[in-house]
């Protein structure tokens, strides 16, 4: 735990934590948000110049809390599991967060670091998932962006060779693999996804990508016509027998992939896609947010992987596709739902904490360049900094990238995220291990 607040925003008012707030049964979940609204350029200006860029102050705030947080990190990696290789709660995680701590700062012992702990993840891995976050694929697809980035193209190579041995049985869906981004083909994908990113260029042809979206189509097609709900959703996913609407597990975060530029063929975007995403606008409840499930009526969660805060990178993505300003208007909504319940007593972490919901304001920022949610970013980003004071829970892993205690760089700057266990799909979804905001435009450099 930090013993003191190194940093609090000057002119921002702090009350002394925790402050809860018991006038509504959704809100027993976060801890009423501390902190003065937007009004202007003039309540930002020690925070952000008119163009977003971050003050000299606050970035180096930021910095010196990233340094802090850092050596804790290290500290208690020592107790962490040796065998987890993932991104989730393990190694990979780790070798993630110093690949991102390479690309902001540039210096050369953060990518050293990230080879030390990628090459623990690999002697680790357990040919049981092929995902990002909670299986194989992530580990492999980051130790190539490692090797390329030192400038060795053997060994990336050989990663990515080794990745696209799991290629065909993501396409046949083999052992029952769900659709999911946690478990399923859109996490195989993604890793996909990140080599190009990070390697800047085609290295795995698109061709791939488009037969894993088509096989997540015909899934997604089939399941609706099981259902036989193809009048209203032409598309429809399940995860442990549940109809999921979070970007983790369910609807949102499949649709956020699909939508992605030339990952599916126009047309079938159009009558396929549309109609689907559609469906899940109409499941928003008054307040703004979504249920965790299809037929859910509890307003509950504000997460990445339940609620508003994973919906909402559909929602910005199907208005950039379509061009409709309900999407956008939607999205806005979300946003104000995260800034009223997403400081969560769940913690700060990536999948279900502060640090994951601040990831939506910056993604309404690029899709707006409204000032006030770089603002609102910011004053969550502040909230983190104050790590452990303000009476959340202490996660299962807390020393891990998805479920807390790694330094999210938050803001401008840019950053990757956290998570922690999953709530809201029952005891099924508690068992199992989730993962986080891998968003495309909100994930990077
Ligand atoms: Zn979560």
């Amino acid at each position: 735990m930090l013993t003191e607040a190194s940093f609090t925003l000057p002119g921002f008012w702090l009350p002394d934590w925790p402050t809860l707030d018991h006038s509504k049964m959704s809100e027993q979940r976060a801890l009423k948000n501390p902190y003065l609204d937007y009004t202007g350029p003039g309540c930002a200006q020690d925070l952000f110049d008119m163009q977003g860029n971050l003050t000299q102050h606050f970035a180096s705030c930021i910095s010196s809390k990233i340094g802090e947080l850092l050596a804790i990190m290290e500290n208690g990696l020592k107790t962490a599991d040796p065998r987890d290789c993932t991104g989730y709660t393990g190694w990979a995680g780790i070798a993630l967060l110093y690949l991102h701590l390479h690309s902001v700062f540039g210096d050369p012992s953060y990518l050293q670091r990230a080879l030390d702990y990628i090459n623990h993840s690999l002697r680790s891995l357990t040919q049981r998932w092929v995902t990002f976050l909670c299986g194989d694929a992530g580990p492999l697809a980051i130790a190539a962006v490692v090797y390329h980035r030192l400038q060795k193209p053997h060994e990336a190579e050989e990663c990515v060779n080794r990745l696209l041995q799991l290629y065909q049985s993501v396409v046949q869906g083999k052992g029952s693999l769900p659709d999911e981004l946690l478990y399923g083909r859109l996490g195989y994908l993604y890793s996909l996804i990140f080599i190009n990113q990070h390697f800047q260029q085609e290295k795995i042809p698109i061709q791939y990508i488009q037969q894993i979206c088509d096989a997540v189509m015909a899934s997604g097609q089939n399941q609706s016509l099981r259902k036989k709900i193809q009048e209203q959703s032409p598309l429809m996913y399940e995860w442990y027998q549940e109809e999921y609407v979070g970007a983790a597990h369910g609807l949102s975060g499949i649709y956020y992939y699909l939508m992605q530029p030339g990952f599916v063929a126009e047309d079938r975007l159009s009558y396929l896609v549309k109609p689907s995403v559609n469906y899940v606008c109409q499941l928003k409840f008054q307040s703004g947010n979504y249920p965790p499930c299809v037929g859910d009526s509890r307003d509950l969660l504000v997460h990445w992987c339940h609620g508003s805060p994973g919906v909402i990178y559909m929602l910005i993505q199907a208005f950039k596709v379509f061009g409709v300003r309900q999407y956008l208007e939607d999205a806005l909504q979300c946003g104000e739902v995260i800034w009223q319940r997403g400081l969560v007593k769940k913690g700060y972490g990536l999948c279900h904490g502060a640090a994951g919901n601040a990831y939506g304001f910056l993604a309404l920022y690029k899709a707006t360049q409204d000032l006030k949610h770089l603002y609102r970013a910011c004053m969550f980003a502040d909230w983190c900094m104050n790590y452990g004071r303000h009476g959340c829970r202490t996660p299962d892993t807390p020393f891990s990238l998805f479920e807390d205690r790694v330094p999210q760089h938050t803001c401008s700057q840019s950053a990757v995220g956290g998570v922690s266990t999953h709530e809201g799909g029952g005891e099924r979804a508690s068992q199992q291990q989730g993962v986080c905001p891998l968003m495309i435009g909100e994930e990077g450099e």
